[in-house]
């Protein structure tokens, strides 16, 4: 099964993107998406994320974020350890779910991919790119946000150039119907590519 990786800093329109290619018929998987569900429903991550953060990191067995969030922002080595308790598991799942798919190819949305050296984990990568003050504005609009706060987070990503240089597709998402018509063309080269 072909992977393709789709990926892009914040506010760039990853998840609008995603949606396009599920309307073309590609499966989606968003990796950040199913670590919150296996993290409520997984008894295995539940044990220990409370031996990690302590009884308060789960409230009738929902998981208590604004807590794990205050631990993690307060010890940043906290974040490692549940990463290394949740990222084999999300692997995985996405194994038994890819398994399961019968298209030509599957997109896997993720956030990190460069940043973490995961290229070599697929078989093609999108990066969906934005003008910076759109994205800033698009995030404030959405998560009531401050530009400070979107700023710091984009300061701790890769720049466009540097993913752009390391990408096979670049989406250019300043306007939604330019950026849904290079999607199509990426759909139809990515099929004409793996001959299906
Ligand atoms: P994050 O990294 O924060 O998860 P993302 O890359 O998944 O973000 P989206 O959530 O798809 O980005 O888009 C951010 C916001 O901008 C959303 O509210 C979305 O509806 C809006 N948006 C996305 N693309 C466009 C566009 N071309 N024109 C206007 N608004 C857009």
């Amino acid at each position: 099964m072909v992977v393709v990786g789709l990926t892009g800093g914040i506010g760039s329109g990853k998840t609008t993107l995603l949606k396009c290619f599920e309307s073309f018929g590609v499966p989606i998987y968003i990796a950040d998406k199913e670590a919150k569900a296996l993290m409520n429903r997984s008894k295995v991550i539940q044990r220990k994320l409370i031996d990690i953060f302590g009884d308060l990191a789960y409230i009738n067995d929902e998981l208590n974020r604004p807590y794990l969030a205050s631990k993690i922002f307060a010890d940043q080595s906290l974040l490692a350890k549940m990463n290394a308790v949740v990222h084999p598991k999300v692997a995985s799942h996405f194994k038994s779910w890819l398994k399961k798919q019968e298209a030509p190819y599957v997109i896997k949305e993720a956030a990190i991919i460069f940043e973490n050296k995961l290229e070599n984990q697929y078989d093609f990568i999108i990066t969906v790119v934005a003008d910076e003050d759109l994205r800033i504005q698009r995030v404030i609009n959405r998560d009531q946000s401050s530009k400070e706060k979107v700023k710091s987070i984009m300061k701790n990503q890769l720049s466009d150039e540097e993913k752009i240089k390391k990408s096979d597709y670049v989406i250019k998402n300043n306007n939604l119907e330019e950026a849904k018509k290079q999607a199509h063309k990426i759909h139809k080269e990515i099929l004409l590519r793996i001959n299906a």
